[in-house]
């Protein structure tokens, strides 16, 4: 906070497009996409108009023992375009939340499934993963940064390395490892099922932790596994889902079915907190009973549900269909990649990595060792800082540049925003100004 306020902090007015603008009338691209949620863009006149609608109608009604038409069709459209087997929506209103009740829902159904299996309590994670700031998302997650603090707050998990593939902890490359790094999490879940509720992981992109991108088939792998030690698979698709990575969901990369899927970030397309999590018909049949059996899952949000998210939720998903987004950023996903290339021959920049419109640019002081920047150097702030005077705004992670354009954006737009990157880092890293 002293630093921000030294900085003289930006402040958001308006928003257009692909555009923020701030209180003094600038304007920049937004890299981010808002951290990750908008995908359309800013005043989408759909949107937009969904929203004064609705407010026509209603704003807010509790979702406690009652429902409403938004909430039910969005219910509808949302298994409708999830991975086949996802049956049922259980609404919150951020991504945290939406992993939190994954969670209760999996120690939950083990107790009360036929034959019942209350031994099955921890789950297993991987390294480096990004769940969210509640304490039980927070557990289940592994930043040291963000989590050492809160330690004794948390409930002991089991974790295994992730396929960070450019810093590969078991020195391997793809393919000829054969993902050698799956062999651990084999021999927990043979040792450890008994216990074990639920393996919990970002599907394709371990997002916050450096989009970190998992080698092709990884997923299924882990999905197979699953299955055959009896775990339940949670996929976290908050930062993957809602076209991100090409597709609607980034499982349908590789046909996987989780049994269940926390949603939120794209779902409003960056307007409304909203999220759910998604379970299979079996999951949801081992919650009903008769009251005094007890198997209420008890978990609600005052805002849980709301008629206001869940109406800009379906214009979101309307506005898929009606500017066949996942074909643009299909297309718009060469473009990139092609704008980046050359990037990967400068002196500083060690790994690029890239899935749909999720991008992120591994800083290193030494590329042939590999040798990451002092985080106190605070490389990738400085990066950042850079193009906003150039007019882009970016958010870094740690030595990682992340970028993660909003899914409508043009172009020319994303050809502007590399060019503002790559002359930023090499600004900041060759401390000189190179020709562009
Ligand atoms: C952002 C994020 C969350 C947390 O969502 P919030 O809405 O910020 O609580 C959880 N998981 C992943 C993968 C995320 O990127």
């Amino acid at each position: 906070m002293q630093e921000w306020e030294a900085e003289s902090p930006l402040i958001i007015a308006k928003g257009k497009g692909t555009y923020l603008i701030d209180t003094e009338g600038r304007k920049y691209l937004d890299g981010t996409s808002s951290i990750w949620v908008n995908i359309h863009g800013h005043r989408h006149s759909r949107l937009d108009r969904a929203l004064t609608t609705q407010l026509r109608q209603i704003a807010h009604s509790t979702f406690l023992g009652l429902s409403n038409p938004p909430a039910i069709r969005l219910a509808r459209e949302l298994i409708r375009l999830a991975p086949k087997g996802l049956r049922r929506v259980f609404y919150s209103d951020n991504g945290s939340t939406a992993v939190e009740v994954a969670l209760k829902m999996a120690v939950q159904y083990w107790q009360q499934r036929q034959p019942s299996a209350g031994s099955k309590q921890s789950f297993l994670h991987l390294k480096l993963a990004y769940h969210g700031d509640t304490v039980g998302a927070v557990s289940v997650g592994n930043i040291e940064l963000f989590h050492a603090r809160f330690k004794a707050l948390l409930f002991p998990t089991v974790q295994v390395d992730p396929p960070y593939c450019y810093r590969c902890p078991l020195s391997l490359t793809y393919p000829a490892c054969h993902m050698a790094c799956l062999d651990p999490l084999e021999t927990l879940l043979k040792t450890r099922h008994r216990d074990l509720a639920g393996v919990i992981l970002e599907p394709l992109v371990q997002a916050a932790a450096g989009m970190l991108t998992a080698p092709p088939g990884y997923l299924t792998r882990v999905r197979e596994l699953c299955t055959k030690y009896h775990v339940l698979l949670i996929a976290d698709e908050v930062a993957t889902g809602f076209g991100r990575t090409g597709k609607m969901f980034a499982c349908q990369h590789e046909g996987v079915t989780p049994d269940l899927m926390a949603i939120s970030k794209g779902l409003t397309g960056g307007y409304m907190p909203l999220a759910a999590t998604l379970a299979t018909e079996e999951i949801y049949r081992a919650f009903l009973g008769r009251y005094e059996d007890w198997k209420t899952f008890f978990h609600g949000h005052s805002y849980t549900g709301n008629p206001l998210g869940c109406a800009v939720a379906l214009a979101n998903l309307d506005t898929f269909r009606r500017e066949k987004t996942l074909v643009h950023v299909r297309q718009q996903t060469k473009l990139l990649a092609r704008l980046l290339r050359p990037m990967a021959s400068l002196q500083h920049v060690g790994d690029i990595r890239q899935c749909g419109f999720m991008v992120g640019i591994e800083l290193v002081q030494d590329r042939q060792t590999r040798q990451p920047y002092p985080l106190e150097q605070r490389i990738g702030h400085r990066v950042a800082q850079a193009c906003r005077v150039a007019g882009l705004l970016l958010r870094p992670l740690g030595n990682v540049i992340a970028l993660v354009p909003p899914l409508s954006t043009k172009p020319r737009e994303l050809t502007t925003m590399v060019a503002i990157l790559h002359q930023a880092i090499v600004d900041q890293t060759e401390g000189k100004t190179s020709l562009l």
